[in-house]
């Protein structure tokens, strides 16, 4: 038996850094890290654990208890507070603020309220575990497997999870406020009720996932994926991004507001009930989309395939499209436009740059208005269909004019 650990750290630029020279652990080469065992004592290994951030890459934690932890102490330990004499209820956490634990092993484990505040998972590995109510605010967490275990009210505010992949693993109710998750993969998974602010999701790919109820706020999402995956009652704004698809997927009475989809793909997804206000399809192809009763006030389909859209009598469009409003917005700014519509010969006025803008717009809205009118139809809505057609001949009137105008 060697007396010292020497568990060879796989990657370092650091020479002096390269082996653990902790000593070893109960009749094991390796320390109580770095041993290749089962059933390593939890209140040990709390002990052992110092003070000050470790180099732990490598750590094996196979089959570990906490048994039950107090939350609240958790909390208290990540202020840097001293829980109170009287804590009794459940022991204290372990704590590896800051710590390095690159391709670190957590299997078959029961460690609630762990904090990794700050610390470097990067390629670990998390299986059959449970590690409700953790803490990994700031961490690194970057290519990490979670392959079916519980992270239920755990706190990622911060954290990269860049090309990390979530597996048949449950993430209820999680803080992912701010986090990187770049390349992310989450595949039969439960993320449901939990919070996607501010982050990145470029070229994440979701499928069969549980995702009832999440929010998801100004975030970025280039090449984006979901598919088969349940976001129902889930309020998503401000989400953005171009390449994005969505397939066999639902919203159904979800928020769906303010959202930018360039050159994307829908299909099979079901939006009804849904509010989808506002967000803007751009050279997109939507199939088979149901909009029955969704609210699609503002909602811009420019250059937008719209193939085999169901839609119901509450299904609402809003009495003008968006092109048509700012098409009026531009018409009544710009004084110019504003007297040819008046039809007031414009003698007295130099032909301002100005002036294609409303044309363009009133182009938009009339397209769009046809638009209406034909998945209308198809939906057997012919009355409200009409009522489109009405503003369709308004839109080319208004054009009919600015145009014979500007021509003089
Ligand atoms: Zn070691």
């Amino acid at each position: 038996m060697s007396s010292k650990c020497g568990h060879t750290y796989s990657t370092t630029t650091d020479a002096s850094d390269t082996i653990c020279e902790r000593d070893p652990w109960r009749g094991h080469d390796e320390c109580i890290w770095h041993a290749d065992d089962g059933g390593k004592p939890f209140d040990e290994l709390k002990r052992e654990r110092k003070d000050d951030p470790e180099k732990l890459d490598g750590a094996i934690l196979r089959d570990v208890n906490s048994g039950s932890v107090n939350n609240s102490q958790a909390r208290l330990l990540r202020k840097g507070e001293t829980p109170k004499e009287g804590f009794k209820v459940g022991t204290s956490p372990i704590d590896f603020s800051n710590c390095s634990l690159k391709n670190a092993t957590f299997e078959n484990s029961r460690i609630m309220s762990t904090i990794f505040d700050g610390a470097d998972l990067s390629g670990a590995t998390f299986k059959n575990s449970d590690l409700h109510s953790s803490f990994f605010n700031d961490a690194n967490l970057s290519d990490v497997k979670f392959n079916n275990s519980s992270f239920d009210s755990s706190e990622f505010e911060g954290a990269c999870l860049n090309f990390a992949s979530l597996c048949k693993s449950h993430f209820h109710r999680v803080d992912f406020e701010d986090a990187s998750l770049t390349g992310l993969s989450v595949d039969r998974s439960h993320i449901a009720r939990s919070n996607f602010k501010n982050c990145s999701l470029d070229g994440a790919r979701i499928s069969d996932v549980t995702a009832y109820e999440v929010n998801i706020e100004s975030t970025i999402a280039v090449g984006m994926e979901i598919s088969d995956s349940d976001f129902k009652r889930s309020s998503i704004e401000g989400l953005s991004g171009e390449r994005i698809e969505i397939r066999d997927s639902n919203f159904i009475g979800s928020t769906f507001i303010g959202n930018t989809f360039d050159i994307s793909e829908l299909s099979r997804v079901d939006f009804t009930g849904a509010d989808v206000s506002n967000s803007i399809f751009f050279e997109s192809s939507m199939d088979d989309i149901d909009f029955s009763s969704a609210s699609l006030h503002n909602a811009e389909f420019k250059k937008t395939k719209l193939n085999d859209i169901q839609l119901s009598n509450r299904t609402e469009f809003g009495e003008k499209c968006i092109f048509e409003k700012n098409a009026d917005t531009a018409i009544e700014e710009d004084s110019f436009v504003n007297l040819a519509l008046m039809r007031i010969p414009p003698i007295y006025m130099a032909f301002s740059g100005e002036s294609h803008k409303e044309i363009s717009k009133l182009e938009d809205s009339a397209y769009v208005y046809g638009e209406y009118q034909r998945i209308l139809q198809e939906n057997a809505l012919f009355e409200e269909a009409r009522e489109y057609r009405i503003r369709e001949k308004e839109s080319w009137r208004k054009l009919a004019i600015l145009r014979s105008e500007f021509v003089k």
